[in-house]
């Protein structure tokens, strides 16, 4: 199992920064952005930069990494809004690919299921090979992308591509992760397999269930509460990554509260 934290890249060290602060925490995996999650501005690297990121990771020891995509990224968009976000998602997987990056993570996006599924082949096929794609599941929320299992599995269909599965946007689609956590990870088994989820995303939620509200909380604090400890601690997921996404400035508390419910407090 892997465990860590959405890292800042901001200050001198650039991207090497998420690394140091995962170091600094003690955790061995960390997700960053590669540039601004709300520009479409693209973030050049500066020289050795990757070879700082490359050398951290291996002087730390760092079980894996992802990039997140921008949040502006809409692949189920429909003319240029969709080529930009095709160049923005192949941009990310260049950089991951540069880096060493094991995974890229991204939000389907809103409208058309197929759109999405040619956009993610096609910025795949713009950028070298190395990270995997996975698309994440998201809260729901009109013409919104990827809030069923079902949808995902169709969009990951006959391709490399995986999922990320984000416990608070499953609960605030309607998976009832309070009440039957067990039998929400019997579904993600049987709907994607898992074998195709390397990556969780462990965040509690503030909205209900079926609330569609994005709005992550503290592990435990919010309307998931304990029952998070049963999808840490599921045998089936022992292999997995776990990266939290919670308030910033808790991290230390949501890790004591991680490793106190593997055991490892
Ligand atoms: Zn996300
Ligand atoms: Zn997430």
């Amino acid at each position: 199992m892997y465990y860590g934290f959405h890292n800042s890249i901001s200050g001198k060290r650039g991207y090497a920064a998420a690394l140091d602060a995962a170091e600094a925490l003690g955790t061995t995996a960390a997700q960053l952005f590669a540039k601004s999650p709300r520009s479409w501005k693209t973030r050049r690297l500066k020289p050795g930069e990757a070879e700082a990121f490359r050398d951290a990771l291996t002087i730390y020891d760092l079980g894996r990494t992802a990039i997140h995509a921008s949040y502006l990224v809409n692949l189920g968009a429909a003319g240029e809004l969709w080529e930009k976000s095709v160049f923005s998602l192949a941009d990310d997987l260049y950089k991951a690919a540069l880096l060493g990056v094991d995974y890229v993570v991204v939000h389907p996006g809103s409208g058309d299921p197929e759109r999405v599924r040619e956009g993610a082949l096609r910025a795949l096929s713009l950028a070298p090979p190395g990270p995997r794609l996975l698309l994440e599941n998201v809260a729901g929320g009109g013409r919104k992308v990827g809030r069923s299992l079902e949808e995902l599995a169709g969009l990951i269909e006959g391709t490399r591509h995986g999922v990320c599965f984000d416990t608070c946007h499953a609960f605030a689609a309607g998976y009832p992760l309070r009440e039957s956590p067990g039998a929400v990870i019997d579904e993600l088994a049987d709907v994607i397999g898992l074998e195709n989820v390397p990556l969780i995303h462990l965040n509690d939620s503030r909205g209900g269930l079926g609330s569609n509200i994005d709005h992550h909380a503290n592990l435990g604090e919010g309307e998931i509460g304990g029952s998070l400890a049963k999808v840490v601690t599921d045998e089936r997921l022992k292999d997995k990554t776990f990266i939290m996404e919670t308030p910033k400035e808790y991290d230390h508390q949501n890790l004591a509260v991680f490793l106190e419910w593997v055991g490892m407090g």
